[in-house]
């Protein structure tokens, strides 16, 4: 009998220059740039993992950048099983624009979709302008999990995405 192959496809959202395109970039090829990475093209990458004898195949979406234009529709985030929608611990209006994206994936996708709310660059936690206490409620009252990481140092990257994936798993 072939092993069932779990198929998942997983979008980055959140505000420009939070660190998005750094967290796929150190979860898939750990590695981590200085720069602003919104010029690189549309990443479509796909990550093959075995998790207690499960086959995961994932399919992670980043964005080129059209966040800072408001430009990313549903198109973006269609059949998604799981969204990490990532906000900077510096900047308090990055956790603002993670409500609204909660709002609308919730509108279109409904309660389908696994959520994971990311603080990134924890590595900065001496400019922390975002309440911890207040994303973590936050985020329990609108079902999504809610993770820290840092790109930079390689901090919770890769559980955040191994909780993710039970998540979505569980949903199966
Ligand atoms: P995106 O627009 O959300 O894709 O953000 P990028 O991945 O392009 O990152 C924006 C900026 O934040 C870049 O200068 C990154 O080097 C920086 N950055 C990303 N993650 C971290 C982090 O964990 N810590 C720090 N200090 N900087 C980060
Ligand atoms: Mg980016």
């Amino acid at each position: 009998m072939a092993t069932t192959v779990h198929n998942f496809k997983v979008v980055l959202l959140g505000k420009g220059c939070v660190g998005k395109t750094s967290i796929v970039l150190r979860y898939a090829e750990d590695k981590f740039n200085n720069d602003h990475l919104s010029t690189i093209q549309a990443s479509f990458l796909n990550k093959k993992l075995n998790i207690d004898g499960k086959r995961v195949n994932l399919a992670i979406w980043d964005t080129a950048g059209q966040e800072q234009f408001h430009a990313l529709g549903p198109l973006y985030y269609r059949s998604s099983n799981g969204a990490i929608i990532v906000y900077d611990i510096t900047d308090e209006d990055s956790l603002v624009k993670v409500k609204s994206w909660v709002k609308e994936l919730r509108k279109m996708l409904g309660s389908d979709v696994s959520l994971v709310i990311v603080g990134n660059k924890t590595d900065l936690e001496k400019d922390r302008h975002v309440n911890l206490e207040e994303a973590e409620t936050y985020a329990s009252k609108v079902g999504a999990l809610h993770w820290q990481t840092s790109a930079k140092r390689n901090e919770g990257i890769e559980e955040m995405f191994l909780t993710l994936i039970d998540k979505m798993l569980q949903r199966e």
